[in-house]
């Protein structure tokens, strides 16, 4: 391996993407995917899943005291969602790039958010915000045999 194999881009970095479940109503999955891996950002963890409270619960601990929270849950219970786990350099950055403003009616066209919703009640994505917090989600909705670590033989950086 060339390129890839230089010290700056050996440390893969990891993020979890969630389709929520107003994604998945409204047929978002393959469209948000898309962007994803035209971007040259690989999958390593995908499943569907109806999420359970006491991982939502730990999810959105830091959002437990808003007025928002008991609907947030209820958003997020409200059916599957689409739960993912892409790699690549500088994904969690790049990603919240992709995703767009929380508040959808801020997010810029071009953005996820800002393609497909106009609040954020609905904002039809999740992604991690730091690479700390997304290692703690990774852990929190994925078992490690879930993740798959495949090599990529396709310019990857
Ligand atoms: P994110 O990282 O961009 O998803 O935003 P946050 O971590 O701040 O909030 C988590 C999720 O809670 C958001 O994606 C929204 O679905 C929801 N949320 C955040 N702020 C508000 C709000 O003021 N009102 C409502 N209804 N939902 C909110
Ligand atoms: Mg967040």
């Amino acid at each position: 391996r060339h390129f890839s194999s230089s010290a700056a881009f050996r440390i893969q970095e990891r993020t979890l993407i969630a389709v929520k479940p107003d994604g998945v109503q409204r047929r978002l999955v393959g469209d948000i995917i898309k962007r994803f891996e035209q971007r040259g950002f690989k999958l390593v963890g995908m499943k569907m899943l109806q999420a359970p409270e006491g991982v939502l619960a730990d999810h959105y601990h830091d959002l437990r005291q808003k007025s928002f929270y008991p609907a947030l849950i209820r958003y997020m219970s409200s059916g599957p969602l689409v739960a993912m786990v892409w790699e690549g350099y500088n994904v969690v950055g790049t990603s919240r790039a992709m995703v767009g403003e929380t508040n959808s009616a801020e997010a810029k066209p071009g953005t996820i958010r800002g393609d497909f919703s106009i609040h954020m009640s609905r904002n039809v994505i999740h992604a991690s915000d730091s690479v700390e917090v997304a290692q703690k989600e990774i852990s929190l909705w994925f078992c490690s045999s879930e993740l798959v670590d495949w090599d990529s033989n396709f310019y990857q950086v």
